[in-house]
């Protein structure tokens, strides 16, 4: 396990932030990303039933685990407006969530199926769809301070798992540490201050179907963090 230091004059969990850097959502029609935002608007008015906005956390902020992904996916959180609800990834990440006792209830791919999160938040380090699956650098930095402020919000936080890399680096930034200090690898853990980082390959349907991640590989990650928060 790595231990990370902090950049200077960087925000940390647990120290105040602030007010103004408190917000952990954006407006619906935010226009940081003029490219994210321009995607936005043309999936609204090709499927005006669907949610096309950031989406926002779910579960309670009193969490001592946060989930960290890359980005709402076009027909998943995109569609639903609940983080991974709705595609392929969801239905991994959910059934190992509820399998170590972090969300209640039953799955069904919809934002009103019932279920519930246990002692654990979901969050991305993108928060609006990008084509592709793929933000760009200054997209992940536009969004960042959403998710350092939903982070800073949390007084309870102890474990964070990042889905791929660019979870990884956005919340090691987010959380104000040097990210060359921690390399992203599946299975590795990091000590960020009261903070234990867990890296995971993404539950993505790419990455499961070539067997980049196995449902045992991922299962194994979220036991890690039971057996730690008990
Ligand atoms: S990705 Fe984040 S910063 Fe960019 S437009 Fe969407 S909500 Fe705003």
């Amino acid at each position: 396990m790595t231990t990370i230091s902090r950049i200077e004059n960087e925000p940390v969990s647990g120290q105040p932030l602030p007010a103004a850097l408190l917000r952990t959502d954006p407006d619906r029609n935010c226009p940081l990303c003029p490219r994210l935002a321009g995607f936005r608007k043309a999936a609204r008015a090709r499927e005006p039933e669907w949610f096309n906005s950031p989406v926002p956390s779910f579960g309670d902020g009193d969490a001592r685990l946060l989930i960290v992904g890359l980005a709402p996916g076009l027909q998943g959180a995109n569609r639903t407006g609940r983080p991974f609800t709705g595609d392929f990834a969801g239905d991994l990440l959910y059934a190992t969530l509820l399998e170590y006792r972090f969300a209640k209830g039953v799955y069904q791919a919809r934002p009103d199926d019932g279920l519930t999160l246990v002692d654990c938040r979901i969050s991305n380090a993108v928060r609006c769809v990008p084509p592709q699956n793929k933000p760009l650098p200054a997209e992940i930095g536009s969004c960042r301070p959403f998710l350092a402020a939903t982070i800073a919000t949390m007084p309870r936080l102890r474990a964070i798992v990042a889905l791929g890399r660019v979870a990884h680096e956005s919340t090691l930034k987010a959380l104000g540490l040097r990210a060359a200090a921690a390399p992203f690898g599946h299975g590795a853990i990091h000590q960020a201050g009261a903070v234990k980082l867990y890296d995971s390959y993404h539950c993505s349907r790419y990455n499961t179907n070539t067997r980049v991640l196995t449902p045992e590989m991922f299962r194994n990650v979220f036991a890690k963090v039971r057996a730690d928060l008990g």
